[in-house]
């Protein structure tokens, strides 16, 4: 039997960071063993919010970056095909195709697009950024995917492509699979201030690139319970970052446990419990660091790995579209037409002879 397919990615707006580690990242290298994935460089998305051509000029810098981090953090480029969205046509193609599938007001209730919008100090929404779910179907049913693990803001664009994949196929015909999201260990990872969303805009992100001196400095400048203003004054552990952070990356769930107790009757300090964050985050980050040095070091390696990423995915694209335009007879309007057309130029040329 022929695998499943997993498709998903990142904007390639810098590196990565802990938040895309849990969201995404680590599923994808768990599954790469039982499906065949696909990993998007989604550059045309970046469009959506910053179209300037200086950001354009960045995206290949970011898309490296992205890359040795996906490598670095064990995704193999054989089990995988890492490509640029830009540099397959047939996205765009599918994009136009699936945007009369769906309804405005449909889009207009898709929560992140308005927060995405206010984030990027727009005063109106751009018709682009409105349809940026109908892009993502695209990318999702490119390689006709049946799993698409992402982080929990990115439930809700999921669940438009699995409309747009049943609008198509009751339309038409049976061509995509109706993807199922799968959402990591932790949806959505809070900020080192606090804020709900660990994100590289709002300068509250742990790199998995960060050296140990960067991570111990933001471990140390993290937010806590800020009513706790002295070691011997009970705190709160719920959703107090350094524990959130401690719960997921911390493996010595004994240690947790009496770092807990001990700060909620107020019998330990923020520098210890911080001291053993910042250990216990680089037991996760040491490894990812390391082979990050090493590759680097190759010289056009994650450009290779784009390239024949992307060449393997034009292929597959053109595959998809030629499926829908004949499902949906596009491509018998252009043969009835060029076939007349080229019987009436044999005959004139026969009769000019
Ligand atoms: P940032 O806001 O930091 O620039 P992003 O959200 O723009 O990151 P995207 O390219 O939009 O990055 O998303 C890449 C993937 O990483 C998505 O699946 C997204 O859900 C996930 N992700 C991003 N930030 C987090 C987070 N803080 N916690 C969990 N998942 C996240
Ligand atoms: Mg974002």
């Amino acid at each position: 039997m022929e695998r499943k397919r997993i498709l998903t990615g990142d904007r390639p707006t810098g590196k990565l960071h802990l938040g895309h580690y849990l969201g995404s990242l680590q599923n994808r290298v768990r599954l790469q063993e039982s499906y065949e994935c696909f990993f998007i460089i989604a550059d045309l998305h970046t469009l959506t919010t910053k179209p300037g051509k200086e950001h354009i000029a960045q995206i290949a810098e970011h898309a490296r970056e992205m890359v040795l981090d996906y490598l670095s953090c064990g995704i193999d480029p054989q089990k995988a095909v890492i490509y640029l969205q830009s540099a397959v046509p047939e996205i765009y193609e599918m994009n136009l195709l699936f945007e009369n599938m769906v309804s405005v007001p449909r889009l207009q209730r898709v929560p992140s697009l308005k927060e995405m919008a206010r984030s990027a100090d727009l005063n109106e929404m751009p018709f682009g950024l409105l349809g940026y779910p109908v892009l993502q179907a695209a990318d999702i049913l490119m390689p006709r995917a049946h799993l698409v693990p992402v982080g929990k803001d990115n439930e809700a664009h999921v669940e438009l492509t699995r409309e747009i994949a049943r609008k198509f196929n009751y339309l038409y015909g049976e061509v995509f699979p109706v993807p199922e999201v799968l959402v990591g260990e932790v949806g959505s990872l809070v900020g080192t201030d606090g804020n709900a969303k660990m994100s590289k805009s709002l300068n509250n992100a742990i790199f998995l690139s960060d050296d140990e001196k960067t991570v111990k400095k933001k471990v140390f400048g993290m937010y806590t319970d800020p009513n706790r203003i002295r070691a011997d004054i009970p705190g709160t552990v719920e959703g107090n970052p350094v524990f959130i952070y401690h719960d997921v990356f911390n493996h010595d769930k004994a240690e947790v446990e009496d770092l807990k107790l001990r700060y909620r009757e107020g019998r330990v300090g923020d520098v210890e419990v911080k001291e053993k964050l910042v250990r216990a985050l680089n037991e996760t980050l040491i490894p990812i660091r390391e082979r990050r040095e090493q590759f680097s070091g190759i010289s056009g390696l994650v450009d290779e790995v784009i390239y024949d990423g992307t060449m393997k995915m034009r292929r597959e694209s053109r595959e998809t579209i030629m499926l829908m335009r004949k499902a949906m007879g596009l491509s018998g309007t252009w043969n009835k037409i060029s076939r007349k057309a080229e019987t009436v130029k044999k005959k004139r040329e026969k009769a000019e002879l």
